[in-house]
């Protein structure tokens, strides 16, 4: 099937209707995340984060006959403002208490960053939201393979985040994505 805008929700009331099983995608701005998705439908359907405009609203694809996509703005934009940050908290908070369709999230992550203050913050709110999250590592290619295990392990130990749930990828080989559709379908069935 080739995957399918449906909406943009810039705030609780303009949420679609729930209908099919959801995916939610969140990461830091300029992350890797909007290519993680793309990779994952084989299609260039999510806007970067570079993207202008691309800084508020959830982001509702349709790429299989029973899933949708929902692509979160960025966080960490340091040039976002006040208010559109608190929007952001106001519509991420409606979204992930209510909505009964969510299965799981992939949190996307640069494995070359070292976690700070608004990364553990994410995990904790992911976390306090009591649905499966999986961490998706990126940007592996710019690393040297022999490398990949010890950033991993430091930045897993750093956040508290288990080794199933998480996966090395990359939008640029192509690495990890057939393990993190896998895992997906384990962990958010
Ligand atoms: P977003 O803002 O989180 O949606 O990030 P984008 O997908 O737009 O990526 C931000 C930048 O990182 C772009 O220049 C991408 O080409 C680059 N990028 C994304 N994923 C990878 C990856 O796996 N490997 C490498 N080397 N670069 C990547």
């Amino acid at each position: 099937m080739k995957p399918e805008f449906i909406a943009l929700a810039k705030s609780p009331e303009s949420l679609p209707k729930p209908s099919l099983v959801e995916v939610a995608f969140v990461g830091r701005s300029n992350v890797g995340k909007s290519s993680l998705i793309n990779t994952l439908v084989g299609q260039k359907i999510a806007r970067s984060s570079a993207t202008p405009g691309r800084t508020q609203g959830l982001c509702f694809f349709k790429v299989s006959p029973r899933l949708i996509f929902v692509d979160f703005p960025g966080y960490g934009y340091a040039k976002v403002s006040k208010t559109d940050r608190l929007k952001w908290g106001v519509l991420a908070e409606d979204y992930f208490t209510h909505r009964l369709t969510l299965r799981g999230t992939v949190w996307i992550y640069d494995l070359r960053r070292d976690p700070d203050e608004l990364d553990e913050q994410m995990r904790e709110w992911l976390a306090s939201h009591g649905k499966p999250f999986l961490v998706a590592l990126t940007k592996i290619d710019t690393l040297k393979r022999s490398e990949w295990a010890a950033r991993k392990n430091f930045v897993l130990k750093t956040l508290d985040l288990s080794e199933d749930g998480s996966v090395l990828f990359s939008s640029k080989t192509k690495e990890g994505e057939k393990v993190l559709w896998r895992k997906m379908n384990e962990e958010f069935s």
